[in-house]
């Protein structure tokens, strides 16, 4: 074995997880790194996703356990690869661990959570509701400590955390820290982004309060979500009886992403299937180009168009606005067949927006990632040791994102037993 047997994993989305638990159990010492303070990435804020259609939690129990109950692997979160240096087989790798302020030495209190009251955009939810500035990301969090944002407190709530914390439960004179570990190869794993749908300047997303996007509808959908699972519009709390899903948004377009995201025609036919089940006598529009559901997925398609309910229409959407007295959004539309315009209220719609590579929001120093023209990684030309895994490398859904992760495995294993 090369004298850095190790594996550095950038991303702890199910890409990374899957990754380095597959190293570990082959034998490799592995470091994990993920910038949230939880591991789960996009995956873990689903409320389902395919091929079962079951929460995403029971497939990351099994994931956690692989990578708790393994002493190979080393995890960061809320931590940065801040650079990488030197070649395949010998890499050096400075990771920022950025401060929780939750020591995780003693519990979280009561005491603690009277202490703060002031509220902060909870992130998991996409922003649609508030969590106090101490916190528990989410239910089935790992690692499970809270979190705690420093800078919203007021001195007071600082002081009272102080007074409740004589075991060091909080410290909140914790400071970045640097650390230095040598690696044989590196997999990055930092997985993707929605496209910012205010981008779409024609869809109306930031100016019609119930224009919300696919990611936002998984939350609302969840039962851990800030609705708890009623699917209520943002405007006013109602169940919206009549929803209408935008597909491609941003997706194959020369203006905005030219690529098809690939998972977004699955995403909104089990979102329209979310509609159906939870609001009754509801009824669904889809404005699709082209409705791409790829191997065994056909079947879920066919069984919706069985579904008097659910109307597919094929044809670009031009334009949303929004009726200032119902804050209904009214869908302009070309028809494709029989070729006609259409102009329609609903009362919410979802953007099913598209996949971005998170890797070009933080380009890494001191190596050059080979991209493609849309910012796709490409793994290192012959002889390189770093490979990406899922969709950092191209728009994949779930159970191809894993198979992904181990087939760069079985690369970097070819790296660091040479
Ligand atoms: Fe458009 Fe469907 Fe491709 Fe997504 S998967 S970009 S919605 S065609």
């Amino acid at each position: 074995m090369s004298a850095n047997g190790k594996i550095l994993v950038i991303g702890g989305g199910i890409s990374g997880i899957s990754a380095a638990a597959d190293a570990a159990e082959l034998g490799c010492e592995v470091v994990l790194v993920e910038k949230e303070p939880y591991l789960g990435g996009r995956v873990i804020r689903m409320n389902q996703y395919f091929p079962k259609l079951c929460p995403p939690t029971c497939g990351m129990e099994i994931n956690v356990r692989r990578i708790r109950q393994n002493p190979r692997i080393k995890v960061y979160t809320l931590s940065e690869v801040e650079k990488i240096s030197g070649q395949a087989g010998d890499y050096t790798v400075t990771i920022r661990v950025n401060p929780r302020y939750v020591t995780g030495k003693q519990p979280v209190t009561q005491a603690h959570l009277d202490a703060v009251a002031t509220e902060v955009p909870n992130t998991f939810n996409y922003g649609m509701d508030k969590t106090k500035a101490l916190f528990l990301p989410h239910d089935a969090a790992y690692p499970p400590l809270y979190v705690l944002k420093k800078d919203a407190l007021t001195s007071e709530e600082s002081q009272r955390l102080k007074n409740a914390s004589p075991g060091g439960a909080i410290d909140l004179d914790m400071k970045d820290e640097r650390i230095e570990v040598k690696v044989g190869a590196v997999i990055i794993a930092t997985g993707w982004r929605p496209y910012d749908a205010v981008r779409l300047d024609n869809l109306g997303f930031g100016r019609c309060v119930n224009v919300i996007t696919n990611v936002m509808m998984e939350r609302l959908a969840a039962l851990s979500g800030p609705t708890a699972g009623k699917l209520l519009r943002p405007s006013d709390g109602k169940e919206p009886a009549k929803v209408a899903f935008v597909q491609c948004a941003g997706s194959r377009d020369e203006n905005h992403l030219p690529y098809c995201s690939a998972v977004c025609c699955m995403g909104s036919l089990k979102q329209a299937r979310y509609v159906r089940e939870k609001v009754a006598d509801s009824k669904v529009t889809i404005f699709y180009i082209d409705i791409r559901t790829i191997g065994r997925f056909e079947k879920f398609y066919y069984d919706l168009l069985e579904d008097p309910n659910i109307s597919f229409i094929k044809g670009k959407v031009a334009k949303i606005t929004e009726d200032p007295v119902t804050r209904n959004p009214i869908v302009e539309a070309e028809e494709v067949i029989p070729g006609k315009k259409l102009s329609e209220q609903f009362d919410m719609v979802v953007l099913a927006t598209g996949i971005v590579p998170s890797i070009m929001d933080s380009p890494i120093a001191g190596v050059n990632l080979t991209c493609d023209s849309d910012g796709f990684l490409v793994d290192s030309p012959n002889g390189g040791g770093i490979f990406g895994a899922g969709c950092v490398k191209r728009p994949l859904d779930v159970s191809r994102s894993v198979k992904d992760a181990t087939a760069a495995v079985m690369k970097a294993i070819q790296i660091v037993r040479r």
